[in-house]
């Protein structure tokens, strides 16, 4: 059975799509079968796959309005093939903007990634899904059928604030539509250990959510944000760089948590 993850955090641009891609990447690297699906009509997660989200016939907007099944939809990567650490990808693009609208007046309309994943379940070990900066039907479509989500980051003094509404999602998802869902983790990223202020918040997330912090700690790292434009998830495009180090680590340390050899 694969394991679910969302990587969600309301805030915009706190390295949520360089975690899934990554991670996914570093899943891949260290031997797991994964399947990445991008929730975001922006399709940051399906271009820093090296997946053209402009030719794309299907994508998962078609998944989510049962228009094709994630067998017709899912793509792979020349470009991840020939480095070797290649996933299955669910694209997006901006058609996806159009989804929450249009499923307004579906039945059971945040449960309609979940069913479509049961077809697939058994082909991959973990399925990660590149939520909006939002808390929308479309995070809550990945919330439904996720057993954890894993929040990137910055240490940063506004980001705890942000974080307490999250908090309040995944409780209210659990206990009233998926009472599997939990926060697996709190993802350190973008981190700098010579900002004095980084460091204390990196304390004070540790004091206050204990094991929930992941040991991994995710450098701020130019190569991992120059990545995307060669359409690679960092960990491809250079791997002996720190920022690709670290999600080879961040991979190891999920296979280790969810007890998977
Ligand atoms: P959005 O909310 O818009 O979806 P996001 O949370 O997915 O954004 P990213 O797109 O992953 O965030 O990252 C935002 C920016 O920060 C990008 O330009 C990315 O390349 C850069 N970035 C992310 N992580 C790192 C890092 N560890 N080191 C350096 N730059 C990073
Ligand atoms: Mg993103």
């Amino acid at each position: 059975m694969a394991q679910i993850f969302c990587v969600a955090n309301q805030k915009g641009g706190v390295g949520k799509t360089t975690t899934t891609v990554n991670l996914a990447a570093g899943l891949a690297k260290v031997g797991q079968r994964v399947l990445m699906i991008d929730l975001d009509p922006q399709g940051n997660a399906t271009t820093g796959s090296g997946v053209d989200k402009r030719q794309l016939a299907l994508t998962v907007y078609d998944v989510l309005l049962e228009s094709a099944s994630i067998k017709e939809v899912r793509v792979q990567s020349e470009k991840l093939i020939a480095g070797k650490c290649s996933y299955d990808i669910l694209g997006a693009n901006r058609e996806l903007a159009g989804a929450e609208v249009e499923m307004v007046d579906l039945e059971r309309r945040e449960k309609r990634l979940k069913l479509a994943l049961a077809e697939v379940d058994d082909e991959y070990d973990f399925v990660l899904i590149d939520c909006p900066p939002s808390l929308s039907m479309l995070t809550l479509n990945g919330l439904c059928c996720a057993h954890g989500v894993i929040v990137p980051m910055q240490c940063e003094y506004f980001a705890l604030e942000g974080l307490t509404d999250l908090v309040n999602t995944v409780k209210q998802v659990h206990a009233n539509l998926n009472k599997d869902l939990a926060i697996i983790g709190l993802l350190r990223v973008m981190f700098d250990p010579r900002i004095t202020l980084q460091q204390q918040v990196s304390e004070q997330l540790k004091n206050y959510y204990g094991d929930k912090v992941f040991n991994t700690v995710i450098p701020r790292n130019v190569r991992l944000a120059e990545a995307p434009s060669y359409g690679l998830p960092g960990v491809v495009f250079d791997p002996s760089s720190k920022g690709a180090q670290a999600f080879v680590a961040f991979a190891q340390e999920m296979v280790a948590r969810i007890g998977k050899v």
